[in-house]
């Protein structure tokens, strides 16, 4: 475990106003079937297995308000089965607004533990987030279709994670928000959930797809976590196509999607990590344009058009510093 900031866990001084307030989680507490926090609903009829993740990083709680929505409003499969799960609870827990970030996680990052290898690992040191994943995980097998919502450390246009495969892509188009698609690479720190086991094999009918939503307190992305969980639901057949009709009439119609290949995942391999300038995302810059620093090594724009996807505050060695993509037709 990396955790180069020890005692101080994930906090870094936010620059942006805390708009969002976190749903009080505790009557969600009981869940459905033994595992608590995850909430499951059998429709008796066939069809795929449905879920909505919210809170794998505790710091993000447009998802939380978006499962609240959901949630509170009854909302029951019309096929197959639907399950609602908050994920990293022990983190979100934890939130002040004094340091909004440091919620994050408890002891390390829930989303980088889902090979299977480190899943299944007897040595590796038990931590919070180990124990939540091996907790979730017998449920997670049986999810067929997944939307991961998430939010950002800056203020930039929601995007969809289609993960590692053209399937990913294909199921941010059915859903149709965010208009912005990437395909990645992942993270060599560990996998996340929505690579995990089918959701990243191309022979697998099982699909995942991540959002992130926006700035993580921004008013704004509460609302892009809502409607993308709506369209999520609609586009795998869950619910109804009228289903929350009164809400989706007063969004405005989404944007054109655009889709965006990564190329590589700038992994931080010194303590002296630099950006050559304050990087927000989604910068379309031409090829070499100095994109940052670490220690020596200069990382440039490797593209003719090289977009930057989601730089991070989090400077570690070893963490991913950015992402570079470059457009791709759909
Ligand atoms: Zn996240």
């Amino acid at each position: 475990m990396t955790k180069p900031h020890s005692g101080s866990a994930t906090g870094l001084p936010n620059p942006y106003p805390v708009e969002l307030s976190q749903p009080d989680l505790t009557p969600y507490a009981k869940g459905t079937d033994g595992i608590p926090y995850i909430w499951t609903f059998d429709s008796g009829k066939p069809g795929p297995h449905v879920a909505i993740t919210a809170i794998v990083h505790g710091n993000e709680p447009c998802g939380a308000l978006a499962l609240e929505w959901l949630m509170t409003r009854d909302t029951r499969p019309v096929a197959g089965k639907l399950s609602f799960a908050f994920m990293n609870v022990a983190a979100y827990e934890t939130f002040t607004p004094e340091v909004p970030d440091a919620s994050r996680w408890v002891d390390e990052d829930f989303n980088r533990l889902w090979a299977e290898s480190t899943l299944d690992d007897p040595d590796r040191p038990m931590t919070e987030e180990l124990r939540r994943a091996r907790e979730v995980r017998p449920w997670l097998d049986t999810v067929d279709l997944l939307l991961d919502i998430h939010s950002m450390q800056s203020k930039a246009a929601a995007l969809a994670m289609a993960g590692l495969l053209p399937k990913g892509r294909e199921l941010a188009r059915q859903v149709g928000c965010p208009p912005l698609v990437i395909n990645d690479q992942g993270h060599s720190e560990g996998l996340r959930m929505r690579d995990y086991g089918g959701f990243a094999d191309p022979a697998s009918p099982r699909n995942a797809m991540l959002i992130e939503c926006g700035q993580h307190w921004e008013a704004a992305s509460a609302d892009v976590a809502l409607e993308t969980a709506i369209r999520f639901l609609i586009a795998t057949g869950a619910v109804n196509a009228d289903f929350a009709a009164d809400w989706m009439a007063r969004q405005p119609a989404p944007a054109p999607m655009q889709f965006f290949q990564v190329s590589r995942a700038v992994t931080i391999e010194t303590d002296d990590f630099k950006f050559a300038q304050e990087w927000t995302g989604l910068e379309h810059l031409p090829e070499g344009t100095l994109i940052g620093h670490d220690g020596p090594t200069e990382i440039r724009a490797p593209h003719p058009v090289t977009v930057l996807i989601m730089p991070s505050r989090r400077l570690w060695r070893t963490k991913t510093a950015v992402r570079l993509a470059e457009p791709i037709a759909g």
